[in-house]
Order: structure tokens, then C-alpha cells, then sequence
């Protein structure tokens, strides 16, 4: 399983899917892509391999689009591997969007909580489950995404990476980590970031890595920079760049 994400300049498509073929070492049984041109979301996701996913775009170029994407492999463990319980998921009002590897353990408590708040979901994952929740306490604490993200993640038991992106604020995507590997590619200037389970899919675009610690995230804003805090007690931490190697 595996996950990739670029906010930039490029055309994020190629940097996507090469990344998640770079990925397929790590195991897989779907794959799936978020891209965002502009104005709106484009989610393609299938049961099977990232050259299936690849067939679905070249039959519509339109879900290419974009500088913003994310990508995932999946390797299922809450809902049978199909098209449906592929990553990535939808929040109920389409604004957010989260790749997700690893388990969210207390989901039938949080999802059983969200459908008495009047949420619906479509897939059998703990992956949807959490980006409602994450809705759900952006909405009560009127807050940005990065410290829904943080209050969500408190609350939740399991294990994970995940990147997440929120049409409202299309300039940032935030990750974290617990259990799951993150690093972050960092281009020059903040013109563009690179978000994936391990630096392979950027190593060509950029030198400059940051590899988050179990409980820390991130929010990466486009032109703006990283901020990296402990989820757990709000701490910022110090941003450590470290030069990645051929
Ligand atoms: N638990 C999530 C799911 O079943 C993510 C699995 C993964 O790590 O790919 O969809």
C-alpha cells in the first residue's frame, strides 16, 4: 500500500501515477487518484492494478486535469478490495478528500456517532468513516482543516498515514503519520510539494526531504511553506530538511 500527492506547477498527473508505480513493491490489491483542476474533483479509482487506473484516464483525459493530485494503493483490511472501498474517499459534502494507509481501530464507534449526525456512507471503510469525522469537527469547532485534522486524530485509535485535501482551501494539503510512513519533497521556493510513503516518487523533481515521526503532521501550503506539529500535545516542530542521496 502506498501513497503519493503533488500541489505545484506541474501537471500532477504523471508525478501521481509514476509515483504509485514506484510504490507497487509495497503491495497492493486497488489503486486510485484524486485530481483537482481548478474548480472541481475528479476521484478514478479501481480493484486491481495502477496500469488498470491508467486505462479508465486514457479513456477519459478529462481526469488527468489538474496540478493538485493524490494518489493511493490499497491493501484492504475494513471492506472487501472493489471499486467502491478504493481510496480516495470523499467527505459528504464532496469538499474533502483522504488517501489513508493503516486501520482506524475505534471507526464503528465514530461512524455509528457520524450517522446519528446524519452522515451516509458508500463504502464499507474506517478510511470514510475518518474523513467525515474530520468534517464533523471542522464543522463543530467552526476551525481551519489543519487543526480539524489534529482534533480528529486525537480521537482516533489505530494506526495511519494519510494525506488530506479540502476543496475550500485548495492551496494545502495536510498529512500525518502514525505507524505509516511519510515524506514530504519540498521544491524550491514552496512552489511545489511532494507528498508519498517513501522519496522515490520525487527523488527526479527534488533533493530536499522531510520524513514526519510517528504522532506528527504536517501542513504543507503552497507558496507559504511546512509547518510540522506533534498531533498530541500542539507543539511545533522544527522542520528537519535533509538532503536525499542517489
Ligand atoms: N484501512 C483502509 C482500508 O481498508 C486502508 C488500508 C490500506 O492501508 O491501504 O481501506
Amino acid at each position: 500500500c502506498g501513497i503519493t500527492g503533488y500541489i505545484g506547477y506541474r501537471d500532477a498527473y504523471p508525478i501521481v501515477i509514476n509515483g504509485l508505480k514506484r510504490l507497487e513493491y509495497r503491495g497492493y490489491d486497488s489503486a486510485g487518484i484524486m485530481m483537482y483542476d481548478g474548480d472541481k474533483i475528479q476521484l478514478s479509482k479501481t480493484k486491481g492494478k495502477v496500469s488498470d487506473l491508467e486505462v479508465i484516464t486514457k479513456e477519459e483525459e478529462e481526469r488527468k486535469k489538474g496540478n493538485i493530485g493524490m494518489g493511493h494503493t490499497r491493501w484492504a483490511t475494513h471492506g472487501v478490495p472493489n471499486d467502491v472501498n478504493s481510496h480516495p474517499h470523499y467527505s459528504q459534502s464532496g469538499d474533502l478528500v483522504i488517501v489513508h494507509n493503516g486501520i482506524i481501530e475505534n471507526y464503528d464507534t465514530l461512524r455509528k456517532e457520524l450517522i446519528t449526525r446524519g452522515y451516509t456512507f458508500k463504502s464499507d471503510t474506517d478510511t470514510e468513516v475518518l474523513v467525515n469525522f474530520i468534517e464533523e469537527v471542522k464543522k463543530q469547532e467552526g476551525c481551519k482543516l489543519g487543526q480539524a485534522v489534529q482534533l480528529a486524530l486525537k480521537n482516533v485509535i489505530g494506526a495511519y498515514a494519510i494525506a488530506v485535501f479540502d476543496k475550500s482551501k485548495p492551496n494545502e494539503i495536510i498529512v500525518a503519520r502514525l505507524g505509516s510512513p511519510i515524506a514530504i519533497g519540498v521544491g524550491k521556493e514552496n512552489s511545489e510539494f511532494f507528498v508519498a510513503s517513501d522519496a522515490s516518487p520525487f527523488i527526479e523533481y527534488t533533493k530536499d526531504a522531510i520524513y514526519l515521526e510517528d504522532e506528527e503532521m504536517a501542513i504543507i501550503k503552497l507558496g507559504k511553506g511546512i509547518k510540522v506539529r506533534k498531533i498530541n500535545d500542539d507543539s511545533l516542530v522544527d522542520a528537519n530538511i535533509q538532503e536525499l542521496q542517489l
